[in-house]
């Protein structure tokens, strides 16, 4: 039975002062019981201060990307080694945000899901195609592209990654998926992870997910639930898309 599981993508947001509020809005609204991992990834700055407040919460932290180094002359990243001093439990890989203006390539989506893995932080791998791609009916193609270089990693390192959809044009942009559209990609990416034996990994459906949207994506069967963007902003909206 795969795990249900809420991760906020706080992107380049927050401050000490707003995170303070957000993130003891969300320790206090959620419940021990709750059957949902939820876990939020701020910008790195705010790493230490998200350990300090939530180390005896339920909830669980990352980052937002991983260096494929180990460490050394590489200026502005930060090593696998430096996302464990801060306890980090996940890391995002491959958000379409960095893959247009980074131009992240899926080869180096794959290297960063691998050096996450070897040092026992789950990569959330992110997938999506453009509404280009959508439109010349390229979805799965595009899908099953981006995921080959991940795929044709060692089989022992794909089933401890977290994979996430995120159709580029849902992102930020207030248009969902509808449910069967989700759902279609998500049984494809299945299909796909079974080629390799990790058909139980959980995959998580991600753009302008809301609390009034949450509930139906989630009543699909190969969805397991949400990386949130916009909506993990705001604790109340966050909380009601882990309460559904
Ligand atoms: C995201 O950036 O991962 C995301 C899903 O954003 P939003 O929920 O704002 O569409």
């Amino acid at each position: 039975m795969r795990k249900r599981l809420v991760i906020g993508n706080w992107k380049m947001n927050g401050s000490l002062a707003a995170n303070q509020v957000l993130l003891s809005d969300l320790v206090n609204g959620l419940t021990k019981t709750s059957n949902c991992l939820v876990a939020v990834c701020p910008s790195f700055p705010y790493l230490a201060q998200v350990q300090s407040c939530l180390q005896n919460s339920v909830v669980s932290w990352g980052a937002q990307d991983i260096s494929i180094a180990e460490s050394g002359a590489y200026t502005g990243e930060v090593s696998a080694n430096m996302l464990k001093d801060f306890a980090c439990r996940w890391v995002i890989v491959g958000h379409s945000e960095r893959r247009t203006y980074h131009g992240e390539r899926s080869e180096v989506v794959a290297q960063k899901a691998l050096r996450a893995v070897e040092h026992g932080i789950t990569p959330v791998v992110c997938v999506g195609e453009s509404l280009a791609n959508r439109e010349a009916g390229q979805t799965l193609a595009v899908i099953e592209e981006q995921l080959a270089p991940v795929l044709a990693l060692d089989s022992s390192v794909v089933s401890q990654i977290v994979v996430a959809y995120e159709p580029v044009w849902a992102i930020g942009t207030g248009l969902t998926a509808t449910p069967a559209q989700a759902q279609e990609v998500h049984a494809f990416i299945r299909t796909q992870l079974a080629t390799v034996g990790a058909a139980d990994v959980q995959i998580l459906y991600g753009g302008s997910v809301k609390a009034d949207n949450a509930a139906n994506l989630f009543t699909m069967p190969d969805i397991d639930g949400a990386l949130v963007g916009g909506a993990a902003l705001n604790a109340k909206e966050f909380l009601a898309i882990i309460a559904a």
